[in-house]
């Protein structure tokens, strides 16, 4: 027996433009190459219309989503497609460029949850995704307008992005399953050999330069304006569409139960404005009616937001990142800063940093009870163990962590860790492999020693 595929109100015509963040008048197609504000040139976000999404009845809406949820209905079985209507419903079905990202799991943190006081702890596992990172649900929503914009005739002959690592790996596999030239531009050695060689195996032009990410930024940014190539940064508002779905999707694991609390790791800020985006659309379509407390952090490294919070957001002031193990948040000037503040208010939200140390400890504290964490992922799970012990948090809260990245992608991180090679860290839980003779006695007796010492570990309570 098939279930069948169950269809929204076909009455309805959706429709989504560009607008300016600071309200200029004047709307602009989703198929337009444009990023900035023609009178002030601030950004642009997507705004949609909500009438044609209100003729279909929330229970209906969720009854749709979940007769699409992981199934094969192209494009619908992807966990972003699967909310086309609210995502980016100008490209036809044909245009998506899909890998059928999204549909991540969420993992029950049980045994982090007994070590920290925490009954209902949740773990969204962004990073099991085709890339191993979040950035795969904006990127498909991005190189999918590409393909349409192509297909209609527009000269756009590649696209190109400035990252930390995760972007570029994205963009280079999406353009490469739509057969689209990309170019990346990854600041010299500060990415994971990991993060570099995704690219490269894609066949993107992959340049390394000897800056950090926001001088790769500055530079991408002239490039792309004057040689025609389509920008694909989250100042490129379709991405922040895509990721949005995480908010959607996380409800719809919980039965549209939504969270006390979601913690999120922030650089360029667009992650944590798409969380944020997500549940006020929600919201304003009826799908839920209470909204979650959302949590920022940031690696003290590269803190500016934070610093901002604790002027009440009053001001904000870029800063010079410092290099950091969150590699990928090592953004001093975030591009999506004004929406993420916005959105931050909105929804009763807040900022906590988390030092090198307190970010690679919580990594590999969680990874002890089973996860594998990237140092963003560190960050996010360190913030959220400073606000339990400062009783920020209740015991019988609903909490999500989001996870970025998936571990794998940050082996030297690792391996460090464990060598105990992280200056200035202590690495608490490392555990290097025990090096022993090939002997029954020696094995033996090494064997019950580190199993002891093992068991004391794992019944640790913070
Ligand atoms: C991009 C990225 C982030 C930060 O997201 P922003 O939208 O830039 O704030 C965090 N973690 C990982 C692993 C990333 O790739
Ligand atoms: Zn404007």
């Amino acid at each position: 027996m098939t279930i069948p595929l169950k269809s929204p109100n076909p009455q309805a015509r959706y429709r989504a433009v560009f607008r300016c963040i600071n309200g200029c008048p004047g709307d602009h197609p989703l198929n337009e190459v444009i990023y900035h504000c023609p009178a002030c040139n601030d950004l642009l976000e997507v705004v949609h219309d909500l009438e044609p999404l209100r003729m279909t009845a929330p229970d209906e809406w969720k009854d749709v989503f979940d007769s699409r949820f992981m199934r094969t209905f192209w494009p619908f079985g992807s966990g972003v497609w699967g909310k086309k209507e609210f995502v980016c419903p100008d490209v036809e079905d044909e245009n998506v460029v899909s890998t059928c990202e999204g549909g991540t799991n969420l993992f029950w943190a049980e045994q982090l949850g007994l070590r920290w006081g925490l009954e209902d702890l949740w773990v969204k596992q962004c990073g099991n995704s085709h890339t191993g990172s979040f950035k795969d649900l904006g990127m498909t929503v991005l190189v999918s307008m590409v393909k349409q914009m192509r297909h209609e005739g527009k000269n756009i002959p590649a696209v190109a992005c400035a990252s930390t690592g995760d972007t570029s790996a994205s963009l280079a596999a999406y353009c490469a399953v739509a057969g689209i030239p990309a170019i990346v531009f990854l600041p010299k050695n500060k990415v994971s050999t990991e993060q570099l060689l995704q690219p490269i195996a894609h066949g993107a032009v992959t340049l390394a330069i000897d800056t950090d990410f926001d001088g790769c930024m500055a530079i991408v940014q002239e490039i792309t304006e004057r040689n025609n190539i389509y920008l694909a940064n989250s100042m490129n508002s379709l991405r922040v569409e895509g990721q949005k779905t995480i908010s959607f999707e996380l409800c719809q694991q919980f039965d549209w139960e939504v969270p006390d609390l979601i913690v999120i790791p922030g650089g360029n800020l667009g992650n944590v404005t798409a969380l944020g985006k997500g549940f006020l659309m929600m919201r304003e379509v009826g799908l839920i009616d209470r909204m979650p407390r959302i949590l920022c952090a940031q690696a003290e490294h590269a803190n500016p937001l934070y610093l901002s919070y604790r002027r009440g957001f009053e001001s904000f002031e870029p800063v010079h990142a410092r290099p950091t193990l969150a590699s990928a948040i090592q953004i001093g000037h975030p591009v999506s800063v004004k929406k993420a503040i916005r959105v931050l208010r909105q929804l009763d939200g807040a900022v906590e940093q988390a030092s090198e140390e307190e970010l690679a400890e919580a990594a590999a504290e969680a990874d002890l009870t089973g996860l594998y964490n990237c140092p963003h992922t560190g960050v996010a799970l360190a913030a959220l163990k400073k606000w339990v012990r400062q009783r920020k948090v209740g015991k019988k809260d609903r909490v999500v962590v989001i996870s970025t990245a998936h571990g794998l992608k940050f082996s030297r991180f690792k391996q460090r860790y464990h060598a105990h090679e992280l200056d200035g860290i202590e690495s608490r839980f490392a555990n290097p492999p025990i090096e022993v003779a090939a002997d029954y006695d020696a094995v033996r007796d090494t064997l019950f020693r580190a199993l002891e010492a093992r068991t004391a570990h794992i019944a640790t309570r913070i």
